[in-house]
């Protein structure tokens, strides 16, 4: 591969939510067309997600996405086996997948938001605690979608219901207990403080590098909880939130994209694909 490259391969890593699906409704009609040119240019396509490994595996299998991918904000790595032509470590094998953990597992996070929870006197409803239809309700998701956000490994994602004061009591004792909170699109996930999406970018993007020789990090989000994603990368790309606004970023590298969600996805990736040259074979 390294021979005949025309340019440094590009890598994406691309939230979820609200950037290659829709902030409202998930839905990737609109991405979807320049996703295909992206995996026909050979690019991998990372997804860099709050999203759990169920939900991300939906999404991979409704867009053939064959790449690995980073689940709950930056707490672990699958990758498919035999994807990387090397060995390099790794924590456990599940499934097709080699999993590189940099989370705390959700059962220990569960019970430390239980500690809290009654220590503090914080109403804590996370979606552990709630039924399936609560959680289709607050989440807009649909039956099937909402159990698979259910299906969470190495986090909690809480229902935000706190006023500023309560949530930075909340905030302390989540950093006494190795813990943090990430607010995303819509809700608050919890997560040990080692799993960020910039973390896990760079351990990935470390890999693919032994793979490819020279890359290009690319990142692609739309909230605070992508900025570590974006600081990790060479090339981050912010895009609009709906109401055609960017999440307050004080971020000198990044470029705004005029574009909300899988609008400015489109964007931001025809841009990388107007600046790479395929391969030779
Ligand atoms: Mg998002």
């Amino acid at each position: 591969m390294k021979d005949g490259a025309a340019s440094p391969r590009p890598v994406i890593f691309t939230d979820l939510d609200g950037t290659l699906l829709d902030a409202e409704s998930y839905a990737f009609d609109e991405s979807r067309e320049t996703l295909e040119r992206v995996k026909s240019a050979g690019i991998p396509v990372v997804f860099c997600s709050s999203k759990t490994r169920a939900e991300q595996e939906y999404y991979r299998a409704a867009l053939g996405v064959t790449d690995p991918f980073i689940v709950e904000n930056g707490s672990a790595i699958f990758i498919p086996r035999d994807y990387f032509g090397f060995d390099f470590p790794f924590h456990h094998t599940r499934d097709q997948y080699a999993v590189i953990e940099l989370g705390v597992s959700a059962k220990d996070i569960r019970s430390v938001l239980r500690e809290i929870r009654e220590q503090q006197r914080l109403p804590l409803a996370g979606f552990g605690d709630l039924d399936l239809p609560e959680l289709c309700r607050i989440t807009g998701l649909a039956p099937e979608a909402a159990r698979r956000a259910l299906q969470r490994e190495y986090s909690e994602t809480i229902v935000p219901s706190l006023s500023a004061e309560e949530f930075r009591r909340l905030e302390n004792r989540l950093a006494e207990k190795g813990l943090r909170g990430v607010a995303g699109s819509r809700l608050y996930t919890i997560t040990g403080q080692n799993g960020d999406k910039g973390r896990a970018v760079q351990r990935l993007g470390e890999l693919f590098r032994r793979e490819f020789g020279d890359i290009i990090t690319v990142g692609v989000g739309d909230s605070q909880n992508d900025f570590p994603m974006l600081n990790a990368v060479e090339r981050p790309y912010l895009v609009q939130k709906p109401g055609r606004r960017w999440a307050p970023a004080d971020l000198p590298r990044v470029r705004k994209i005029a574009g909300v969600g899988p609008a400015g996805w489109k964007i931001a990736m025809a841009e990388i694909l107007a600046g790479y040259t395929l391969p030779n074979p």
